[in-house]
């Protein structure tokens, strides 16, 4: 079996035993593939191996690979902190953006999204950390913004997104994954149609289903580990052959 096939069942196999662990329903967490920094090559090999959710967080890596697989049933989701002069492109090209951290940008979003697209999906991206940081919101500021973003008619909003700091703990990583999902209970009774929480990656993803992700970001554990900061298409294929 090749090498990219056996990572993704053994991953799969994975997410299917944290589902039964941790008392969640067969199939309830979606497998999103992180192709940052991965080819289009990679990223075929992925879809033909049956994924359909792929993320990317830098807009400009992500547009020739949104291009290239235009015709092909993928749904595109940006994880990256998301630019107002980049507003019009995320808004035209994505289906879900995952780190809306302001109102502002969800506004541009919402008046950029184009009529003949479906709404685009949001998730707000909550601030899980302990120090205060520009990678999401606060807690106490999360109710308005909820508020906020619900009248706006081109936007779907639908639940949480964190990115809590990597830890090797597993009751570590749970605290922060457990305050995301507290702040998406505190809401759902006023916004019962939310039914996302995107939380966990490679080292930390067991945890975030544990504590109710529905989406979970994977990179390294699918495609091997990232080749060095040239953010590029330009990195080598996936292996195809077979293993030793
Ligand atoms: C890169 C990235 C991931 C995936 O990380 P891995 O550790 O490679 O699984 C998940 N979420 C976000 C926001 C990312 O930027």
């Amino acid at each position: 079996m090749n090498t990219f096939l056996s990572q993704l069942h053994v991953l799969q196999d994975r997410i299917k035993q944290a589902e039964q662990r941790f008392g969640r329903p067969n199939g309830s967490v979606t497998l999103m593939a992180v192709s940052k920094t991965r080819t289009i090559q990679d990223i075929l090999l992925a879809h033909r191996a049956g994924l359909h959710h792929f993320g990317e967080n830098y807009l400009q890596e992500a547009l020739p690979k949104l291009a290239a697989t235009k015709n092909l049933d993928l749904t595109w989701h940006f994880i990256g902190t998301p630019q107002s002069n980049k507003a019009r492109l995320l808004a035209e090209q994505f289906a879900w953006v995952h780190s809306v951290n302001r109102l502002s940008i969800a506004e541009s979003l919402n008046a950029l999204r184009p009529t003949s697209l479906p709404p685009l999906n949001i998730c707000i991206q909550l601030n899980v950390s302990l120090e205060p940081s520009k990678s999401g919101i606060t807690p106490s500021a999360l109710p308005e913004l909820v508020h906020q973003i619900a009248k706006l008619p081109r936007l779907k909003l639908r639940g949480l997104m964190c990115l809590p700091a990597p830890s090797d703990s597993f009751d570590q990583q749970r605290i922060g994954f457990a305050k995301c999902r507290e702040a998406f209970q505190h809401l759902k009774p006023n916004f019962p149609w939310l039914d996302t929480l995107s939380m966990g990656s490679s080292h930390d993803f067991e945890a975030a289903i544990a504590e109710g992700a529905t989406i979970i970001r994977i990179g390294t554990t699918l495609f091997g580990k990232r080749p060095p900061l040239n953010r590029s298409i330009a990195s080598p294929p996936l292996q195809e052959g077979p293993t030793a």
